[in-house]
């Protein structure tokens, strides 16, 4: 069985090249799309949510990234504080006119809580579901996940198996129902990408966008690990953005924090609220590029 049939909803083939397209609060994705989903790795503060919030508004952003549910390495480490912050999040969310936050769900019951926590806040906002690396070939929760259909869900490469075996994940949520799914490259567990923390796959982003129709997302703070800077002066984790953006990838995850140093998760690779415009402006000029790379590209195109 050759690839693309083995991922029969998702996959691209002749005859079935559509990009997969879902709009969600009002926020359309598919392969031509582009996104930037900014914010907590971790919500710690009812302070920093709303400082970033705020600044993703004054920045024009309508998407952010939140996580109440953290998986960690050592079972000491925070988990995260779950569903009681979910309220002042969604609420401060649609203060900000945050429309789409990516949460990740490690748990059935997570996707219940934050159904609850919308509703009994008004619906203000609006959640795609992540599921993290580590659960990529969690079957059972990529089966209830897929079998909603309120959330789209981004699906992030796990960071140990093969691009086959991430992409056959992502085919367990539309062989249940759901066709609202996003991709997203992360970074692979190798000690070969030293020094960063995972070793950058952005490279991949048009393989996944030839192989499925799905849109495709970059993570690179979680790629990245660290605020190193290469000697332009430019950080390690805005050169792998451009990397993929110039590359065609459709959404970006990224860590930021008003104050890493009091970050309860993964606060060394966080990006400051005061980074938060030349980061855009950053992406704004790699999209440029994208845009017109692909225009080169079909200008070239034989007839
Ligand atoms: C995250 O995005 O917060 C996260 C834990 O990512 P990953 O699953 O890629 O490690
Ligand atoms: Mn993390």
């Amino acid at each position: 069985m050759t690839k693309t049939e083995e991922f029969r909803i998702l996959g691209r083939r002749a005859g079935d090249a559509e990009s997969i397209r879902f709009e969600y609060r009002g926020v359309a994705f598919d392969q031509e799309c582009f996104h930037v989903f900014a914010g907590l790795n971790a919500v710690d503060t009812k302070e920093f949510t709303e400082q970033t919030f705020k600044a993703l508004k004054e920045a024009g952003q309508v998407c952010s990234r939140m996580g109440a549910y953290k998986p960690r390495t050592s079972p000491y480490s925070f988990q995260g504080y779950g569903k009681k912050v979910l309220p002042y999040v969604f609420e401060l969310a649609g203060k900000y006119g945050i429309r789409v936050i990516a949460m990740e769900v490690t748990h059935e019951s997570q996707v219940d809580e934050i159904r609850g926590a919308l509703r009994a806040t008004g619906n203000p906002t609006g959640v795609m579901l992540q599921i993290g690396t580590r659960n990529t070939q969690n079957f059972e929760l990529l089966k209830l996940v897929g079998k909603q259909q309120e959330f789209p869900v981004l699906i992030k490469r796990g960071f140990g198996i093969t691009l086959d075996e991430s992409l056959n994940a992502a085919e367990y949520l539309a062989s249940e129902g759901n066709r609202k799914v996003v991709f997203g490259l992360r970074g692979m567990k190798t000690n070969m990408g030293d020094p960063h923390r995972n070793f950058v796959d952005f490279s991949h982003v048009p393989v996944v966008k030839r192989l499925t129709r799905m849109p495709v997302c970059i993570d690179p703070s979680h790629s990245v690990g660290t605020r190193a800077v290469a000697p332009d002066g430019i950080l390690d984790i805005f050169h792998v953005v451009a990397q993929g953006v110039v590359a065609g990838a459709n959404m970006v995850l990224v860590d930021f924090h008003p104050d890493p140093a009091k970050a309860l998760v993964d606060g060394p690779q966080a990006l400051l609220l005061s980074e938060l415009s030349h980061f855009l402006d950053d992406v704004a000029l790699a999209r440029e590029t994208y845009v017109k790379r692909a225009s080169l590209a079909a200008s070239h195109r034989p007839h």
